[in-house]
């Protein structure tokens, strides 16, 4: 019997080797991930992307995926694609904002786009072209990888009810969040991820921003911090299949195109799941911890977030063009975009809720 299988396998091998033309060439490209493939969605995001590229150009693309237990540069997965160590990178934007701030806009940036909103802007809005702007300056070709949608706010051991309750609170907020949250006198720190948890748990920090719950439930943190605070900093984290443009118009016409037919497919997928994933993390931590309640900040904390949001923002783009440009396009399609989901989906949710 074992034989038998063996010839079968022996004979699937040989007729996938016969369908590629012998004057085929085989392209291999080698993609870095910023994620390890236990992370949830984005782990496996890249996975998907090899496989259905392998498939989809019938072994004319061979994709080898890199995590960061392999190339150790989790966080600087742009450099290695851009100096072309690797050809793709699977990451994401704003976590190279320190290079080039402008790169902030291409994930999502405090009281932004919404990813339905996002997307329309990045597809037809203009976003798509300002991203490649910006890219062209980094030799990259930048294609969406997905979109995890809202992020939480955090979580918060005790209740904030005022802009008084947040000075001197020590908050473990990274990126632009952080950095709003330090104008109104948070201390926004840094944590070693294996010591956030006991941090939390003994008060050396007051709160953690983390994800969203799919992302934050296996943390932990529901079990020692009880309030879990809705969203500003990160409406619509959108990640990036980056290429390095040498190695992408080094491939032929056909090949290109089932790079970008995979990478939207997966982007889809990624939206998709977070959607569905994240409604089931939240069931079962409310099931589980119905000690935690979620919360908002109050008005006068979420008008200040916004106007130092808006002060960052416009100190950066007095300072660069191209910034000014992508931020003058986003606000802009922001107040029509608004208009539609406040009252198209805002409006139905309010109105129907039971
Ligand atoms: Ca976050």
């Amino acid at each position: 019997m074992n034989n038998i299988k063996h010839l079968v396998a022996f004979f699937a091998v040989v007729a996938l080797t016969c369908s590629l033309n012998a004057t085929e060439k085989v392209y291999r490209l080698k993609l870095a991930a910023s994620w390890a493939n236990t992370v949830p969605i984005l782990g496996v995001a890249p996975i998907e992307f090899q496989e259905m590229v392998e498939t989809m150009s019938n072994g004319r693309l061979q994709v080898r995926i890199d995590d960061p237990n392999k190339h150790k540069a989790g966080l600087a997965v742009m450099d290695l694609t851009k100096t072309g160590q690797y050809d793709i990178g699977y990451t994401a934007s704003y976590y190279y904002k320190g290079k080039d701030a402008k790169l902030s806009f291409f994930t999502t940036i405090p009281f932004g786009l919404l990813a339905t909103e996002q997307h329309a802007w990045f597809e037809y809005g203009g976003g798509k072209e300002l991203a490649q702007e910006v890219y062209d300056q980094h030799g990259l070709i930048h294609l969406q990888g997905g979109n995890t949608g809202m992020q939480m706010g955090g979580w918060f051991k005790k209740e904030i009810t005022s802009l008084e309750d947040l000075k001197g609170l020590k908050v473990r907020i990274p990126g632009m969040g952080g950095e709003v949250m330090s104008k109104l006198g948070v201390l926004a720190v840094t944590v070693p991820l294996g010591e956030l948890y006991t941090s939390l748990d003994r008060g050396t920090i007051d709160a953690v921003e983390w994800i969203s719950p799919v992302f934050d439930i296996n943390m932990g943190f529901q079990k020692v911090a009880k309030f879990y605070y809705t969203g500003w900093q990160e409406p619509a984290s959108e990640i990036q299949f980056l290429f390095n443009k040498k190695s992408f118009e080094n491939l032929p016409k056909d090949l290109q195109m089932i790079i970008e037919t995979a990478a939207s497919k997966v982007a889809n997928r990624v939206m998709e799941k977070a959607m569905y994933q994240n409604a089931l993390a939240w069931d079962k931590i409310e099931t589980e911890h119905p000690d935690v309640k979620v919360a908002s900040f109050p008005k006068e904390v979420l008008t200040a977030l916004s106007k130092a949001t808006d002060t960052i923002l416009d100190e950066q783009a007095s300072k660069d063009p191209l910034f000014k440009k992508i931020l003058d396009s986003q606000r802009a399609f922001i107040t029509k975009a608004r208009a539609w989901t406040k009252m198209g989906d805002y409006a139905y949710i309010n109105n129907t809720e039971k």
